[in-house]
């Protein structure tokens, strides 16, 4: 939509390039740029600890932030958001603080499709504590086999652990029916909404899950900030992840007392312009993201697909849904890598790789695809530069 890419100054600096690389990380509004830079210029001072009126002006303004997070997510309360340094910060939380709550021989789900953020943290886990990781299968053309759940949850399940929509197959999980079957047999459902929190409106209430993960820059805003929502009462007793200054109420020689929840899982100085910056990240989107940009997306990714689907050689992964407006593909003629050098040379930029989703590749026996990963400011333009060029690269292969 254009009066939105004019919001952005990279389009600006760079009007040569078709970006197709959100789910990477999303380009940001001028809006966020000023909070960043305001906090530079105007208020270079520290959150939570001194009194005087330009301190305390600018925690309120942190919190604020706290507060319009969980409004964003309707999340019941601001004290169940903890600023993260992003997705993958939450998780290695969310490992060390559930893990009191383990023991060896217990079990926790995942998927094949699982981004490594969520997957690496819990391996490490299970093979400090001797726990079991069960895995939902993904199918030869990419679709989550969800149905394999059921077999899978026992009394023995802890933990299940999934994407809202996977980095790289897109679909919506149907977390309403997950989310119950789980909380069937006592165990928690934990879920990653680092590629959905941008493209649908986040209510974790209605879902249900006990945690909801999601980093700032994907959601256009900075790097370094991430939200970690927890259900009310599961942090309460959990152990903590950092510790230091700020997370405490009472240090002695022998012994410390931590705050309450947030503020014991946000050890030392936080990442405080990049929070002032998700503020206004998530103003932008209040004011930005409707339902008509989401379906503006959707119209770019179906263009996307379409295109990719009428030419030979071109084999798209993953199923057709009206997921998170993302494509995986490869050629029949070109690697990945050089597909993908052929297209930045001429100002396309793509992702390609294993999407830090190797379990997903050796299921797939895939070693790399193609990624395009569409945004509210994509346009019509960018699908018609894409796909010249794209059949230059595959025509020169010729
Ligand atoms: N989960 C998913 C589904 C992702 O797409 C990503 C990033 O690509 C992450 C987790 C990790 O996010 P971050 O690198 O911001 O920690």
């Amino acid at each position: 939509m254009s009066h939105l890419r004019t919001q952005f100054p990279f389009f600006r600096q760079h009007p040569e390039l078709v970006y197709f690389d959100s789910a990477a990380t999303a380009q940001v509004p001028q809006t966020v740029v000023d909070a960043i830079t305001d906090y530079y210029i105007r208020a270079k001072v520290n959150v939570h600890r001194s009194g005087y009126r330009l301190a305390s002006q600018l925690t309120d303004r942190f919190e604020q932030v706290r507060s319009d997070v969980a409004t964003y997510i309707n999340a019941p309360s601001a004290r169940q958001i903890v600023f993260t340094y992003g997705t993958t910060d939450g998780f290695n939380l969310l490992a060390q603080a559930l893990s009191s709550r383990l023991k060896a021989g217990d079990e926790i789900i995942l998927t094949e499709a699982e981004h490594h953020a969520n997957l690496v943290p819990w391996q490490q886990l299970a093979h400090k504590l001797g726990l079991v990781l069960r895995w939902i299968p993904v199918d030869k053309h990419g679709a989550i086999q969800w149905q394999q759940l059921d077999s899978l949850l026992s009394q023995r399940t802890r933990l299940v652990c999934f994407a809202h929509a996977s980095n790289t197959l897109g679909a919506y999980a149907p977390i309403k029916t997950l989310v119950a079957k789980i909380h069937a047999v006592g165990a928690l459902c934990i879920v990653d909404g680092a590629q959905a929190i941008a493209h649908c409106q986040v209510d974790v209430q209605a879902m249900d899950c006990d945690a909801y993960l999601f980093s700032g820059h994907k959601l256009y805003g900075p790097t370094g900030v991430g939200v970690l929502y927890a259900r009310e009462g599961l942090l309460d007793d959990a152990a903590v992840y950092r510790s230091g200054g700020e997370m405490v109420q009472q240090v002695a020689k022998s012994h410390s007392e931590f705050q309450p929840m947030p503020l014991k899982y946000e050890a030392g100085t936080p990442n405080i312009s990049a929070v002032l910056g998700l503020g206004a990240a998530i103003a932008w989107c209040r004011d930005n993201l409707t339902d008509a940009i989401f379906a503006h997306e959707q119209q770019i990714y179906r263009d996307l697909r379409q295109g990719l689907s009428a030419r030979a050689g071109i084999e798209l992964v993953g199923e057709d849904t009206d997921g998170v407006p993302l494509i995986l593909f490869k050629s029949a003629q070109l690697h990945p890598q050089d597909l993908a050098l052929a297209l930045d040379a001429q100002n396309i930029c793509v992702r390609t790789g294993k999407h830090c989703a190797m379990v997903l590749h050796d299921a797939l026996h895939s070693d790399g695809l193609v990624r395009l990963s569409v945004a509210a400011y994509n346009n019509r333009q960018d699908v018609e530069r894409f796909f010249s060029a794209l059949d230059r690269a595959l025509t020169i292969e010729d």
